[in-house]
């Protein structure tokens, strides 16, 4: 049986909406993928991220094998087991996070910073990229590790994870096309390695997807589109820097997706850390099933709070002096935590700037809700020939229909 089990089409753009199914279960597409980065949804019970709505979150390879070690997690039977999370899982390959510690973060390449702090810290720790794989330095304990395709395989295996990703280098999108192409072709050939150790030693139900990389370059995208697409991966990640500006990275997203014919097409497609709400749109309407982000989480641990307002970015700061007398919840009708107890902005706020876990927690979970809901309207709107006209009223900033979790 296909992985994607594509349940509509949209008319008017490459969206579609169905089922990926995994040894854990199913996942409603598109869907937004939380990130459980070190086995555990900040702040949150597994049980609180299945309520929001979510079917699946993403925990990070590196992260894991640094502290506290495949073995240790081997021992429960795998993550799941471990994190008491019973419903799908996908790890990324610990590709991004290595290459991260030496370019500084994509976040601070887009916005022009130099790392500074943790990022400072972590700065310089790539001690060499080899075509075997990349030696670096151990954030924990300062010691030399070898990451490699072969072991990046091999650590996803013990987390029994239901979605492994291939190890790829994550190329940095400041970088000379000569450098791309070069690091692209060798990203080519850690995934054969990557597929070829899957296929003698990897769990058999472990779905494994390739990374389309490529930098902003188009036809190194589409090039490396078709060479996942001809490979034996069971579903298409694209990665990568994917551009400066917004309209670069949807143009650079369409190249992949549009290389991706006859029987690739029905492959599950994942965008690796993208998910502000416009870009969650755009990308549906792209074609892509499933998305991570730190963006949700990340803002509610640092007071932020999603709402429909394209005109703020669609959030505010509860930091800000107009949100400390405001005793209005910050969606009228939401059911999240937050809005349906009865707390105010301006109790969200003093709790967020006098840095309580409740505020962190109450946010992220509010944030959490907000994108599924988001999520859930555009499956629906997919599933009903609607999504044109739900996309555009969106963009508007119309108001979400908030209603508690339910099976679309
Ligand atoms: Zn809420």
């Amino acid at each position: 049986m296909a992985a994607l089990e594509i349940e509509a089409r949209d008319s008017s753009s490459y969206a579609r909406a169905g089922r990926l199914h995994t040894a854990h279960g199913d996942v409603r597409t598109p869907a937004f993928v939380p990130l459980a980065t070190k086995a555990t949804v900040k702040g949150l019970l597994p049980s609180e991220v299945e309520a929001f709505g979510y079917d699946m979150v993403l925990a990070n390879t590196f992260h894991l094998l640094l502290n506290p070690g495949p073995d240790l997690i081997d021992q429960f039977g795998g993550l799941h087991r471990f994190m008491a999370w019973e419903r799908p899982i996908i790890t990324d390959s610990g590709g991004f996070q290595v290459f991260s510690m030496g370019h500084g973060t994509v976040a601070d390449e887009i916005k022009g910073r130099s790392p500074h702090g943790e990022a400072a810290k972590r700065a310089g720790a790539i001690l060499s990229i080899e075509e075997q794989g990349v030696r670096f330095r151990s954030y924990i304990d300062g010691r030399e590790r070898l990451l490699t395709p072969e072991g990046s395989m091999s650590v996803q295996a013990a987390l029994k994870s239901d979605i492994a990703l291939v190890f790829d280098e994550c190329t940095p999108f400041h970088v000379e096309r000569d450098y791309t192409a070069r690091s692209t072709e060798r990203t080519h050939r850690w995934l054969e390695r990557c597929l070829s150790w899957h296929r003698e030693h990897g769990p058999a139900e472990q779905l494994v997807y390739g990374i389309v990389q490529g930098g902003v370059f188009e036809d190194l995208r589409r090039e490396s589109a078709s060479v996942v697409a001809a490979s034996a991966c069971d579903g298409i990640a694209i990665g990568g820097s994917l551009g400066a500006e917004k309209e670069q990275m949807y143009e650079v997203v369409r190249f992949a997706v549009e290389e991706l014919s006859g029987e690739a097409h029905g492959r599950p497609r994942h965008l690796l850390g993208i998910g502000e709400v416009d870009d969650l749109i755009r990308g549906v309407e792209l074609g892509i099933d499933t998305f991570d982000c730190a963006m949700p989480t990340r803002l509610g641990r640092h007071g932020s709070a999603l709402v429909p307002d394209p005109q703020t970015r669609w959030r505010i700061d509860l930091t800000k002096s107009s949100c400390r007398q405001a005793d209005e919840p910050l969606i009228d009708g939401c059911p999240c935590p937050a809005c349906s107890q009865g707390f105010s902005r301006a109790y969200l706020s003093y709790l967020t700037r006098a840095k309580e876990l409740t505020g962190m927690r109450l946010l992220t979970a509010h944030n959490l809700t907000f994108i599924a809901a988001l999520m859930s309207e555009l499956r629906t709107a997919i599933i009903a020939g609607r999504l044109a006209e739900v996309t555009s009223a969106l963009r508007a900033g119309a108001p979400l229909p908030l209603r508690p979790p339910q099976g679309v």
